[in-house]
């Protein structure tokens, strides 16, 4: 046992540490393919900040560009109408400042380097007149572009009229000589503004050539961009790329933490989870293929048992087979010889005898019976407890049956001078289903036990019936004044074999099968048996059935005790090989004036039947040659009508099961009585 449970513990640990390797090893994967994603992501980002970066340089460089144009459209139209068009000049940069952001102000140099004329002039009063020659960073430039007639861009400078700006001088030539040029103070902030609104998740720097930063967008404070993430592009400015801006374009901080994280996030969540789930799933799995081989090798063990038991069960039937082939021998083998002895008891019983003779004739008589009904005691028990018993379905009135019983045993009880009272609450005969026989056995074993039981007063038999629906729910009581049962074995009382005194010295005689069988067939009846008894006082056996209700006309009674018929003229053939059986059935036959015939074996009788005619044959089954039942099949092949009733000992099933089957009108079991004997004859010949 402990070995068991230290294999199981181990089996369990392993178990345990192979689903542990699948979930490191699940997470180890998850982990890889998330550092290979982010990887991956990194230069997706990379990527896409080049090809933004890219654009947003293009889209900053046209704004710039188109809006210096603006200033060369202005120079171009003075040139080309020879100065005529200057005397427009201010409404022309007035309206050019209203309709572009990127122009603070709009002034004119003339060639003295004097600035003449600002637009608006609100907010510039101080340059007025203000002489550029004089500012050194002015001077040199202006100079430069004005001789090579290129626009001149400034570095973002800090203004006289305060704020910072570039400032854009385009020269202007009429009339062959240098006239001025028309600058401009220009802050592209709000142009490049309303640009990179677009561009939320990126960050952009402009520079001049002097390294002043004149534009940020969304950069963060203090913010190091990593070197892999910057994008750089220089701008040129002007025509001859003397001027240069330096764009810086990145990423936001939280563009980068928030670029495919959440997906990688959810991927490593979802991957974690799937590893564990394997995990758990391979736990479970191992544990279910683990439990699937215990399952079959207890199938396995299971199987060899079935085929044990089987091989067990074939033996257990034979020897149940044996038992029964031995019980119906042994009732065939009891039963002949007691036929004939019981068979010359009644021949006798009707013959005038001494006193003396007649009283040995009785005790021979009760004694033969007694043994009779041992053996049917036993043989009985073993029908019902093997399931052979089967009931069958008669029309009869539990009074009348009752009644007749009653009267069956009433001289009995005169003799003992014990009273016998019967009484019935119900009116009229009702009428019922069932099986009379066994109803009758159930009464005559608790009849003949209070008989055998009670030494004085006597005996009361008390019948209820009442009606509910279709059903007879009959009641009957019979009580005694006997000797009583001890309340302790009032529990075994019904059991096999059971006798409240079971000593050698015991008074009564029997078997102790009696109530046992009584019990059974109440059961299979579908009914119930009770008893109470108190010892020294009597007992009273109650047995309660509920039955179907039959038609009115159609009741039977099996016991015929009082009825008178005469068989005068009939003839009858008796098919038996046993002489002793013939000589007493022919006895009492002729006793009731009956002329009788007889054959040996079934191939006489083929004979006989053939040429003669008889009322009834009375066919044993036992028999050399040709068998009754073999006979009856062939004697059926040409004469239907012959009424055959079998002869036997073997009070089998299976033994009335075929010769119903042949064609036997009935079946009579030997041995018989004077009075069964009569109720045959009287349903089949009279
Ligand atoms: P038996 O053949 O011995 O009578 P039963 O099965 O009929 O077998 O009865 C079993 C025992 O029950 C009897 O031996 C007897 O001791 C007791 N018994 C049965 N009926 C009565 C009764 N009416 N009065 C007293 N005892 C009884």
């Amino acid at each position: 046992m402990k070995k068991k449970r230290k294999s199981e513990l181990s089996k369990l640990s392993l178990d345990i540490i192979l689903s542990g390797f699948v979930i490191v090893m699940g997470v180890l994967l998850v982990f890889w393919v998330w550092v290979m994603y982010s990887r991956n992501q990194r230069e997706n980002l990379k990527h896409n900040t080049i090809l933004t970066g890219q654009l947003t340089a293009q889209q900053l460089h046209t704004v710039i560009s188109s809006d210096i144009q603006r200033l060369e459209n202005l120079k171009v139209r003075i040139e080309i109408t020879s100065g005529d068009y200057f005397q427009y000049w201010s409404h022309d940069a007035r309206i050019l400042l209203q309709q572009n952001s990127s122009f603070r102000f709009i002034e004119w140099i003339d060639s003295t380097m004097v600035i003449r004329r600002v637009e608006p002039p609100a907010g510039n009063e101080e340059v007025v007149n203000l002489d550029i020659a004089l500012i050194e960073y002015r001077r040199n430039g202006w100079l430069r572009h004005v001789a090579d007639s290129t626009a001149n861009i400034t570095n973002w400078v800090n203004l006289t009229q305060g704020g910072q700006a570039f400032l854009v001088d385009i020269p202007v030539y009429y009339g062959n000589r240098f006239q001025g040029t028309i600058t401009g103070g220009m802050d592209f902030t709000n142009a490049f503004t309303s640009i990179l609104k677009d561009t939320e998740d990126y960050a952009v720097q402009l520079t001049d050539p002097a390294g002043t930063v004149f534009f940020e967008y969304n950069v963060p404070e203090n913010y190091q961009v990593s070197p892999d993430l910057l994008y750089s592009e220089e701008l040129a400015i002007d025509a001859s790329g003397e001027t240069i801006w330096t764009l810086q374009f990145f990423p936001r901080p939280q563009f980068i933490q928030s670029y495919g994280r959440s997906l990688g996030l959810s991927g490593l969540v979802v991957g974690l989870s799937i590893s564990v789930l394997l995990g758990v799933i391979s736990y479970y799995a191992q544990r279910a293929s683990a439990e699937a081989r215990r399952v079959h090798v207890v199938n396995k063990k299971l199987k060899r048992l079935n085929v044990a038991l089987s091989e067990e069960r074939k033996k257990a039937d034979q020897a149940s087979q044996t038992k029964t082939e031995f019980l119906a021998n042994m009732s065939h083998e009891i039963r002949t010889p007691l036929n004939a002895i019981l068979g010359f008891i009644e021949v006798l019983k009707n013959m005038e005898l001494e006193e003396e003779k007649q009283k040995y004739l009785n005790m021979m008589d009760f004694s033969s019976k007694n043994l009779l009904s041992l053996v049917d005691d036993i043989l009985e028990i073993d029908k019902i407890e093997s399931g052979k018993l089967t009931l069958r379905e008669e029309a009869f009135s539990p009074q009348l049956e009752l009644q007749n019983l009653v009267q069956v045993f009433r001289m009995g009880f005169e003799e003992k001078g014990l009273s016998l009272d019967f009484s019935c609450t119900c009116t009229g005969q009702k009428k019922a289903i069932g099986d009379i026989g066994k109803f009758n056995q159930i009464i005559t074993n608790l009849l003949r036990n209070s008989f055998k039981f009670t030494h004085e007063g006597g005996v009361t038999v008390r019948c209820d019936e009442k009606v509910e629906a279709d059903r007879l729910v009959v009641e009957i009581r019979i009580k005694d004044t006997g000797i009583g049962i001890p309340e302790n074995k009032l529990t075994t009382i019904f059991d096999r074999f059971a006798q409240v005194d079971s000593s050698l010295r015991r008074k009564h005689e029997g078997s102790g099968l009696g109530l046992a069988i009584t019990y059974q067939l109440v059961q299979k009846m579908g009914g119930t048996i009770s008893v109470s008894s108190e010892s020294g006082k009597g007992s009273e056996f109650v047995v309660n059935l509920v039955l179907k209700r039959a038609e009115e006309k159609t009741v039977g009674s099996s016991i015929n005790a009082n009825k008178d018929v005469s068989f005068k003229g009939k003839k009858i053939l008796i098919v038996e090989d046993n002489a002793l059986n013939v000589m007493v059935l022919q006895k009492v036959l002729e006793q009731l004036n009956i002329e009788t015939d007889v054959a040996e074996n079934g191939i006489v009788a083929l004979d006989k039947v053939a040429e003669n005619h008889y009322d009834l044959v009375f066919m044993d089954v036992h028999m050399p040659e040709l068998d009754g039942f073999e006979a009856t099949r062939i004697i059926r092949k040409k004469n239907k009508e012959l009424v055959i009733i079998g002869l036997s000992a073997n009070v089998t099933k299976e033994a009335l099961e075929e010769a119903q089957q042949v064609g036997m009108q009935d079946y009579m079991t030997k041995p018989f009585s004077r009075q069964k004997l009569i109720q045959f004859l009287t349903q089949y010949a009279s």
